[in-house]
């Protein structure tokens, strides 16, 4: 791979690249396509590294949470992938923020930058979400979700959703960049953790593991984790965790019980998904805590309302990394305050996607974070 940054370098852009695009459910297929035009404020990046994420399995097969055109993302050209990393091939009009060769990790969404939402850093929560065409146009982007995202050779993005990447950080570990980012936001919702607070994270996906990270980068104190694969669960003990607790071992309620000596944890980031998620949640946090739900549970969960109320217990749900979290958690990462490249298991070339694919949903030899390198 080139290294670009800090020097400028005239890279000639072909007319047309290579693009997978999704055709019905399950159906991607890779084809041709016009390289895209910057327009003002938004620059094209030459596309390095793309991971995939459990959301992109989602657009794959059922299309949300993707909207394009006011309707299902099937059979409309449009091409999925939402976390890379790539370089500044060319700038549109007014773009002095970035210069080409600039090596940058993305945020996935560009809110309109007109609703309440976007005024208030909330620019995930767009209320002009999806009017992206047409005369509805107001702007809005989400790469990989309403417009069109990183598994092909180009892609462009709005300077907001920009971070500059370190020279020595790696193609792979900067796709990872927007998962940290969202971690980031998920505590920055709870309040914005203080050092010297504790923290249980529930469930060692990709978020999960980086909300571990960052909250331990931020100084709290004890972060525990729970799950059911020790593996994962000792990937976390690297990250940070002072304590992996095997939900198949030990009940996790009664491990943070034990571990906070009776009294529960000040936060909780749900990541797992799982029905009775909440419920327990509930019981780890202390009165006055705090809950982020993280994870899409698959089906309506039955909640113990009145535990809430009684315990004057907080919840949120957040949507992505909002608020410039992205920036927050690439600094950590710029710093070296935790390894992320632990969560990257494996690279497939852009050819081979749907393999790349397999491996990360059937989670072929412990696959976590799956990367598909395009340059
Ligand atoms: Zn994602
Ligand atoms: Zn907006």
């Amino acid at each position: 791979m080139m290294k670009l940054s800090g020097q400028k370098k005239d890279l000639s852009i072909p007319k047309t690249m290579k693009a997978w695009v999704l055709d019905g459910p399950e159906q991607l297929r890779l084809t041709e396509k016009p390289v895209p035009e910057p327009g003002p404020a938004e620059v094209l990046v030459r596309i390095g590294a793309v991971a995939i994420c459990g959301t992109d399995v989602e657009i794959i097969t059922k299309g949300l949470p993707a909207w394009i055109q006011g309707g299902p993302p099937f059979n409309k050209n449009f091409t999925p992938g939402h976390e890379y990393m790539g370089t500044v091939a060319k700038v549109g009009a007014g773009v002095d923020e970035y210069e080409i060769g600039d090596r940058v990790a993305v945020e996935i969404h560009a809110g309109c930058g007109r609703c309440e939402r976007c005024r208030m850093g909330m620019y995930t929560s767009c209320l002009n979400y999806g009017l992206n065409y047409g005369d509805q146009d107001k702007g809005h982007r989400a790469n990989g979700f309403t417009t069109d995202g990183g598994f092909a050779e180009y892609a462009v993005n709005h300077v907001n959703t920009l971070v500059h990447v370190p020279e020595e950080m790696s193609d792979e570990e900067a796709t990872l960049i927007v998962t940290a980012g969202t971690a980031m936001y998920g505590l920055d919702v709870l309040g914005g953790l203080i050092a010297g607070e504790s923290l249980a994270v529930t469930g060692p996906g990709p978020i999960g593991l980086m909300s571990v990270a960052v909250g331990k980068a931020l100084g709290a104190q004890p972060v525990i984790l729970t799950g059911t694969r020790d593996t994962r669960l000792k990937i976390g003990i690297r990250l940070g965790a002072d304590h992996v607790i095997n939900i198949q071992k030990e009940d996790p309620v009664e491990a943070v019980k034990r571990i906070t000596g009776g009294k529960g944890v000040h936060y909780v980031m749900e990541c797992s998904g799982a029905p009775n998620a909440m419920n327990e949640a509930m019981d780890m946090v202390n009165r006055g805590g705090r809950i982020c739900l993280a994870a899409f549970p698959g089906e309506p969960a039955l909640v113990d309302l009145a535990k809430l109320v009684r315990n004057n217990i907080y919840v949120y749900g957040i949507r992505g990394e909002g608020r410039s979290a992205t920036h927050r958690a690439a600094a950590l990462m710029a710093q070296k305050r935790f390894d992320a490249k632990l969560m990257h298991t494996h690279t497939f070339p852009l050819e081979e996607v749907p393999k790349a694919f397999r491996y990360f949903r059937e989670r072929i030899e412990d696959a976590i974070k799956v990367v598909v390198k395009v340059h």
